[in-house]
């Protein structure tokens, strides 16, 4: 669908995958406005499709386009739209565990002007496809590169929101860590380099001491999904959870000392994530003996539980189609 200043969101409808015409001047190739959301469809195990917190998706993807200066979209319309969308592709919904149909809600300024200013003009769409199993060989631990160069996001920048600019300025960091061996960065703070903030595309936790700590939603990251369900189910558990600043000190002095006995990344498309090594300068750190920890996979097989229907979803997190 399509916004126009004066005249509000317009033209929705649902189409065949295919291009669209853009202008070269069109606001999002120059200054980045554009903001966008990740979510899935699961076949569960009696053959139904389920949604799993899409509204949550939307309602970020409005927060996000605040930031960015774009008009808000109907969530309940944009959310109706998906449903349609999904029962239309329902075909597409792979059946094997660990599959889904993955959905990319995208939502652009296209006023073809060359001026640094909101755009006046708008589109909005929302594309699928079916994606494979994340893990194509088993829950493996990855290597994580501590980042002490460059930086994601600063406090009153964008961090919490899913905009183009923030993937774009983590790049150069992702080509060094590949080339360090590493799979994924972990960003710290932009003021002091010190405290944690998330990974590439995911959010970080760590178990130390019992506790599930994971760092407070302070502007710079990303408020995710997959986080916010992790901390409701350890809080379920009766498991102590701690949103706070954790500095990188503690991170590496608590796993050295074995006081943190897990860390794993938490994310739309890994699900749960157990990381076995940090690399931080020289030094390279191995967490719960480099294998996958104990509530990392109980988090794993109830968050995967819920969303294929295994488990009985107390939440009410999934929405059948
Ligand atoms: N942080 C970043 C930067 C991400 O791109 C993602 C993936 N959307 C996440 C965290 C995890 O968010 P979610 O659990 O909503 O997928």
């Amino acid at each position: 669908m399509r916004y126009t200043e004066g005249q509000g969101w317009h033209d929705a409808e649902i189409k065949k995958y295919e291009d669209f015409k853009v202008s070269p001047a069109a606001t999002v190739f120059h200054y980045g406005q554009e903001v966008f959301e990740g979510l899935k469809a699961y076949r569960q195990v009696n053959g139904d499709i389920a949604l799993f917190r899409a509204k949550d998706n939307f309602r970020r993807l409005n927060n996000s386009a605040k930031r960015l200066a774009m008009p808000q979209i109907d969530e309940e319309f944009a959310h109706r739209a998906l449903r349609e969308l999904v029962k239309i592709e329902q075909d597409w919904v792979p059946h094997e565990k660990g599959t889904s149909l993955y959905i990319r809600p995208n939502y652009m300024g296209m006023d073809p002007f060359i001026g640094v200013s909101a755009a006046k003009e708008y589109v909005f769409y929302i594309m699928t496809g079916p994606v494979g199993a994340y893990y194509a060989h088993g829950l493996a631990p990855v290597r994580i590169l501590i980042e002490k160069e460059y930086v994601r996001a600063a406090k009153g920048g964008m961090g919490f929101a899913k905009t183009a600019g923030n993937y774009a300025a983590s790049l150069i960091a992702g080509v060094e860590a590949h080339e360090k061996g590493c799979d994924q960065v972990l960003w710290l703070d932009a003021e002091e380099r010190k405290y944690v903030e998330e990974v590439g595309s995911m959010n970080m936790m760590f178990v130390i001491d019992g506790k599930l700590v994971t760092p407070d939603l302070d502007g710079s990251i990303l408020p995710g999904i997959t986080r916010a369900s992790v901390i409701a189910i350890a809080r379920d558990m009766g498991i102590t959870v701690e949103e706070r600043r954790i500095s990188i000190d503690e991170v590496i002095e608590t796993a050295k000392s074995g006081a943190m006995s897990e860390a794993f990344g938490t994310g739309t498309a890994a699900v749960v994530s157990p990381v076995g090594e940090f690399v931080y300068g020289d030094e390279t750190v191995t967490v719960s003996g480099g294998k996958m920890g104990k509530l990392a996979l109980e988090f794993y097989d109830i968050l995967t539980g819920i969303q294929y229907g295994e488990i009985k979803d107390r939440f009410g997190w999934t929405e059948k189609i």
